[in-house]
């Protein structure tokens, strides 16, 4: 009787003191994907799986949902058939991008924790940038949080990315005349994680993005991706699944 008591004050704890702190916690680390978390609970209205301010204009939300569609099938096409079912949070003000995406005013972002959720800004409304964040969402929904996070290296989650990203200026024409004819790459295998493959100039990061939209391109078929989600899964590291 003495035991289980003891493990009821327990469960009590828990609940009661450490599940509230440890929310509380991540909201102060983590606070744009803790609002994503809670997207249900915010001022803004819902259509399907997209969320926007209630200031938004029904012209805005017809070209969101057209890209959203158009992208979807992008996505599908490239992997074969699209498993991500993400949330769309559009920001009309920046005041809400930073709220949700990040500090640092991207054109888009996709938190992952509990979600994919992708957080479109209004230089995000393009069917390019939107079908870039999905690819990403694709990617996390094969792998899960986990994996996503500790196992994938930046610059391959780019770069895959980037495979549905077709804006001109990350192109390989662009690349072959910024790099000699691929001959001056940036070597972005050496981009494992954290943020060193966004530093530099403006210019270093884009061709660190064209760099690793390259490596990808020149590495991907359907049947090499699916084989490095299969391993991947199987309990592979990256550089295994890889080869
Ligand atoms: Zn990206």
């Amino acid at each position: 009787m003495k035991k289980l008591k003891k493990i009821t004050f327990r469960i009590v704890l828990v609940f009661v003191i450490l599940i509230p702190v440890a929310a509380f916690a991540h909201f102060i680390i983590f606070p744009q994907e803790s609002r994503c978390i809670l997207i249900a609970y915010s001022g803004f209205k819902k259509e399907g799986r997209l969320y926007f301010n209630t200031n938004t204009s029904p012209a805005k939300l017809d070209t969101l949902k057209t890209l959203i569609e158009q992208a979807s099938l992008r996505v599908a096409n490239f992997w074969g058939r699209k498993t991500a079912n993400p949330t769309f949070i559009y920001c009309d003000t920046e005041e809400d991008f930073k709220k949700y995406g990040n500090e640092r005013l991207d054109p888009a972002t996709t938190q992952y924790k509990l979600g994919p959720y992708i957080v479109i800004s209004k230089e995000g409304v393009d069917l390019d940038i939107i079908a870039h964040e999905f690819s990403h969402a694709e990617l996390y929904t094969r792998l899960g949080f986990y994996k996503m996070q500790f196992k994938i290296p930046r610059w391959f989650d780019e770069g895959l990315a980037m495979q549905n990203d077709w804006r001109n200026y990350y192109s390989e024409d662009t690349l072959q005349v910024r790099s000699n004819n691929f001959k001056n790459l940036p070597d972005v295998t050496q981009f494992n994680r954290g943020g060193a493959f966004n530093e530099g100039t403006h210019e270093q990061v884009m061709l660190n993005y064209m760099a690793a939209k390259h490596a990808v391109k020149n590495w991907y078929s359907r049947q090499t991706l699916d084989k490095l989600i299969t391993n991947l899964n199987a309990g592979k590291s990256f550089e295994e699944a890889f080869k």
